[in-house]
Parts: C-alpha cells; sequence; structure tokens
C-alpha cells in the first residue's frame, strides 16, 4: 500500500482521483483549501479507513510522509482563477514550490496537473507537446497560463537539478460529475441553464471550439503516467481529440435535456482561445492511452448528476 498526497482533492478531478486511489487499495491524503472545491465531493469518502482530509492552503508549506504526489489544487475555472489573481498565480508557483520541496525530502514521485492553457490562442492546430504556445502575459488568463507554464519549469529544474521524479500532464477541457454546478466552464453552465429552462450562455458567436474529455478516462490517463517507467516525465497531452464548437455543444445539451431554453449571446471573454484540440499521439504510444467515452455518453452521465442535485436543491 502507498501513501498517496493528493492537493485539491475535494474538486472535480481531485475527488474522482482519491476515489479511484482508494478503490485501488491505497492510502490517501487529501489537502484542500476549499476555495473551489466542496465537502460534498469527497464526503462518501470521509469514513474511509485509508482517507484522511486536512484543509490546508497548498501556499503553506506542507510536512507530512508520502510516497506519491498528485498536484491539482489550483482553480480551473476562468470565473475562479479571474477572480483573486494574484493568489492563483501563488496557487501554482509557491504551490508548486511547496510540493517539489515535500518530494525532494520524501523521495516522493510527483505529478502536476498543467493544462492545455500553456499553448494560450495556439497558432498550431491540433497541439502537441512540443508546440510552445501563444500566451498573453499581461491578459486576464495570464495568471493561470503563465502560474501554470512556469510550474513546468519548476518541475522540470527540480528533476534536472535535484533528480525529483517528474511526471506532468498537460489536461484538455474535462467534464463530469463533481463539477461544482457554480464553476463556471462551459458544461456545468449549459447543463445547469438547461435543465432549469434558462437562457443558455454563448459567449461570442460559438463559432470557438473545444474537446471535451470524460473525468474517468482522464484519471485513467493520471494513472498511468504515474505509474509510468522513469523515463517518461511528460509533458504528455491528455483529453479527448473530439473537438466541437461551443454552438454544438449548446444545441446537443438543448437536444439531450429537450429544454425548453433560448440561447442568447453574451460578449467573448478576452483572450478566449479559437480553437483547442490535443495532439495525443505520445500518450498513446507512451502510455498506450486514448479515450473511450464519445461526448454524448459523457454527456448522459453528467447531465445525471447535475439533475440530482438540482432535485436536492443544491
Ligand atoms: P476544481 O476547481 O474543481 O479543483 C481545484 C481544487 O483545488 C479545489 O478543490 C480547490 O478548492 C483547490 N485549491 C485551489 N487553490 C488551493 C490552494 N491554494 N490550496 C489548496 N487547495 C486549493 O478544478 P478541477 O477541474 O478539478 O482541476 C484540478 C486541476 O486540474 C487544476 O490544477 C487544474 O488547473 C487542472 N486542469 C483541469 C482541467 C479541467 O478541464 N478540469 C483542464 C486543465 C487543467
Ligand atoms: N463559454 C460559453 N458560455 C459559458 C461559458 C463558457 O460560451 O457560459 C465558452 C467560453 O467562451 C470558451 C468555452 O466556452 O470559448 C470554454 O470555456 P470554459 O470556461 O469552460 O473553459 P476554457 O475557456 O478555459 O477552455
Amino acid at each position: 500500500m502507498k501513501r498517496i498526497l493528493v492537493t485539491g482533492g475535494a474538486g472535480f478531478l481531485g475527488s474522482h482521483l482519491c476515489a479511484r486511489l482508494l478503490a485501488e487499495g491505497q492510502e490517501v491524503l487529501c489537502v484542500d483549501n476549499f476555495f473551489t472545491g466542496r465537502r460534498r465531493n469527497i464526503a462518501g469518502l470521509l469514513d474511509h479507513r485509508n482517507f484522511e482530509f486536512l484543509r490546508h492552503d497548498v501556499t503553506f508549506p506542507l510536512y507530512v510522509e508520502v510516497d506519491e504526489i498528485y498536484n491539482l489544487a489550483c482553480p480551473a475555472s476562468p470565473i475562479h482563477y479571474q477572480f483573486d489573481p494574484v493568489q492563483t498565480t501563488k496557487t501554482s508557483v509557491i504551490g508548486a514550490i511547496n510540493m517539489l520541496g515535500l518530494a525532494k525530502r520524501v523521495r516522493a514521485k510527483i505529478f502536476q496537473a498543467s493544462t492545455s492553457e500553456v499553448y494560450g490562442d495556439p497558432s498550431v492546430h491540433p497541439q502537441p507537446e512540443s508546440y510552445w504556445g501563444h500566451v498573453n502575459t499581461l491578459g486576464p488568463r495570464a495568471c493561470y497560463d503563465e502560474g501554470k507554464r512556469c510550474a513546468e519549469t519548476l518541475f522540470f529544474d527540480y528533476h534536472r537539478q535535484h533528480q525529483v521524479r517528474i511526471k506532468v500532464a498537460r489536461i484538455f477541457n474535462t467534464y463530469g460529475p463533481n463539477m461544482n454546478p457554480q464553476d463556471g466552464r462551459v458544461v456545468s453552465n449549459f447543463i445547469v441553464q438547461a435543465l432549469s429552462n434558462k437562457p443558455i450562455t454563448l459567449y461570442g458567436d460559438g463559432t470557438q471550439t473545444r474537446s471535451f474529455c470524460y473525468c474517468d478516462d482522464l484519471i485513467e490517463g493520471f494513472r498511468r503516467l504515474m505509474d509510468s517507467g522513469p523515463e517518461i516525465t511528460g509533458p504528455i497531452n491528455l483529453g479527448n481529440p473530439g473537438e466541437f464548437t461551443m454552438r454544438q455543444l449548446a444545441e446537443t445539451i438543448l437536444d439531450l435535456t429537450g429544454s425548453t431554453s433560448s440561447i442568447v449571446h453574451e460578449p467573448l471573454p478576452m483572450d478566449d482561445p479559437r480553437q483547442r484540440q490535443p495532439d495525443i499521439t505520445l500518450a498513446r504510444e507512451k502510455l498506450g492511452w486514448e479515450p473511450t467515452i464519445a461526448l454524448k455518453a459523457g454527456l448522459v452521465r453528467t447531465i445525471a448528476y447535475f439533475e440530482a442535485l438540482l432535485a436536492e436543491g443544491v
């Protein structure tokens, strides 16, 4: 049995990862400051004999003994990471320094939840790991994009300088149960709006694209990357190459929910990437991984989750 630290463990992805690790028979230490995460996401895990929760902010040092670390702590939705941009950069950068320092001290293997945002508004399509990106250092998304880019730099410097064993995943848009209904990301917004028959807020003309991965597929990718041989450090793209416009996404959700909602246009946020699709050649070759759940199938499961949540009045 390994003792595994998951930072951001009460969030959307973190809660799925904690559940998966417990199911594998591991011991899990979940750390979160509840900025965007929720007690509800880990409520079903609290009684598990191998689960421990610690309320802690990763911008402060943490002294624990663990074998592996998954560093997921960071708000992921533009609305939330732009709410306190200085704290967002601190979480990514100081959080990475603290977790890498911990990994170095206890000789733990460490995984970083990096992002497709390191590619910015990409001029190469689809995006391979070799693409250096196109990021506005001064815009409203920079606190997140540049924070994550700097965290990648720190991971590779700790690896070269201190031989820390690192695994860096570049995650593309992922969705599923345990997303916060107030999260602000497109899939949760559209589903909650559709289920309440409120207008669907389509930003810009809706021709911008994203590629959506279902959470279970992504967590499988996390596990394969963490357990891969020492020669694999990443960065490695994890995402579903199926690419859709935001208008297509809105129409699919309206169709699947049978909603009477109208679509209303709102201004496109500044620096909103025009297109995004992962090139997952490397993940296929190195990890034997690729997504298995198509968008409609994943949306059906996610809609069922939000339906239950709304019925509870949460
Ligand atoms: P989320 O907002 O649901 O989860 C993030 C968690 O981190 C929350 O529980 C939050 O409370 C916690 N957190 C934030 N700041 C913290 C701090 N200073 N100290 C301790 N905990 C803190 O988002 P998510 O979708 O689960 O994302 C998890 C990770 O994956 C993030 O690092 C995110 O950048 C990355 N990621 C996610 C996606 C996606 O589509 N879901 C895409 C790319 C990258
Ligand atoms: N978006 C939208 N309506 C919403 C929320 C988001 O049209 O209510 C658009 C947003 O402009 C972007 C895409 O959906 O083009 C994905 O946005 P999200 O915030 O989910 O993630 P990110 O931009 O970080 O990929």
